[in-house]
């Protein structure tokens, strides 16, 4: 297929699209696996597809087989009707977590749907949720009251009211938030968006503890660590930590706009008809997609290849980070690695660009990857090889 240049594009966008984003100046048209192609047909390697929705890369064969024979068959059915695969997809998310689904759209639409169900399942006058400095929970006004970051307030307010804020791995702190009106705590159990910080050993075990002595709700924010990403299905079973609720959405449907709330089976009912809907939430194709995505996963025995793939990347870091100063700290937790730099590393997305390799750099300091679950040993070290050389290059000024 041939496709306008990156410029043509770029000349549209600056006319017609609406300027809230910073883009970098190139237009991606076709991938394969871990690798995308811009318009000019230069290749990449990708270490951060599809900003963490890629789970399986860009062409994952059975979500599109799967996509491609829904679009045929039934393209959309509002939740007025029950929708098979929307049963099925539920039953193969719950089956390897707990309880009961709600389907949504995206990420900050799960964490609106779980922040009214917290609300609506404690006693009445019960409505404030605790949420963590750096944390992330989307851009909806709900989500983004939640997101406890300044930079994402300014200019907006006021923000909707009940949240309050903790510092992270303090219970301490935590516990003097706690007070008659407070319904739940809320976190990401890697904070993702926030520089890939792991919470200290305990932390969560002990946000359990204090959910279980106040009669709080504790929510999982699991948007960007569901589906594999830490390892596991999901990231409360890296932590052996149960929560009541989880978030999802991201890598749940390969790409496919998709997300849901996961909620024990005796919370279920809170959400009763009539306080939350939406109307794409739970679609054949979103749910085809979301399928496939998990027997893919399972028949090709990702969550294990994910583990060695971590590792490989961890052999190659520890090296790097032994050479060189201006890595500070490695935060690795299985496809989601994060590396604090002593200086921003922002230059370091755009010079690998250049050199065919895309990251991410988030909190100013830390270069971000998420790599596809099926990534390849020899794309683990062609990354690694390309990003080691523009941190040699960053280091020596
Ligand atoms: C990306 C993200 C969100 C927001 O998801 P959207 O689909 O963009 O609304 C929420 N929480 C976490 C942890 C995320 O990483």
């Amino acid at each position: 297929m041939s496709h306008r240049s990156s410029e043509q594009t770029i000349a549209l966008f600056s006319k017609y699209v609406v300027p809230n984003y910073r883009r970098y100046p190139v237009c991606l048209v076709k991938g394969e696996g871990s690798y995308v192609w811009d318009a000019e047909g230069k290749r990449y390697l990708d270490l951060f597809p599809g900003w963490g929705c890629n789970m399986l890369g860009y062409t994952p064969k059975k979500v599109i087989e799967a996509v491609q024979k829904q679009v045929a068959e039934l393209i959309h059915v509002p939740n007025t009707w029950y929708i098979e695969k929307q049963g099925e997809l539920a039953e193969a998310l719950c089956t390897r977590s707990f309880g009961m689904a709600f389907f949504c759209n995206s990420g900050a639409e799960a964490n609106e749907g779980a922040i009214k169900l917290a609300r609506l399942h404690t006693p009445a006058g019960k409505y404030k949720i605790i949420t963590f400095l750096d944390g992330f929970h989307g851009r909806t006004f709900g989500a983004v009251s939640a997101t406890a970051q300044p930079k994402y307030h300014e200019g907006i307010g006021p923000m909707l009211p009940g949240f309050t804020y903790a510092p992270r791995n303090d219970l301490n702190a935590v516990r003097e938030l706690i007070d008659d009106e407070t319904a739940a705590i809320m976190i990401e159990p890697v904070q993702g968006e926030g520089g890939v910080n792991i919470p200290a050993p305990g932390f969560l075990e002990g946000l359990r503890q204090l959910c279980d002595e106040f009669g709080l709700l504790l929510i999982f924010d699991e948007v960007q660590t569901c589906n594999g990403r830490t390892g596991n299905w999901f990231g409360y079973q890296t932590f052996g930590v149960q929560p009541d609720i989880i978030t999802l959405a991201k890598g749940v449907a390969s790409g496919v706009a998709c997300g849901a709330i996961i909620c024990k089976e005796e919370i279920a009912p809170s959400l009763r008809p009539g306080m939350h809907a939406s109307t794409f939430g739970g679609n054949p194709i979103a749910m085809a997609a979301g399928l496939a995505t998990i027997q893919m996963i399972e028949e090709d025995d990702l969550l294990a290849h994910s583990r060695k793939m971590s590792e490989r990347f961890r052999q190659h870091f520890t090296k790097l980070k032994a050479e060189l100063p201006l890595i500070r700290e490695l935060r690795i937790c299985n496809m989601m690695i994060g590396m604090e730099l002593a200086i921003t590393a922002t230059p370091a997305v755009g010079k690998c660009m250049e050199k065919g390799l895309l990251i991410n750099a988030t909190h100013d300091t830390v270069v971000r990857l998420l790599p596809a679950l099926n990534i390849t040993p020899e794309q683990v070290d062609e990354g690694c090889d390309i990003l080691g050389g523009v941190l040699r290059e960053m280091a020596a000024g």
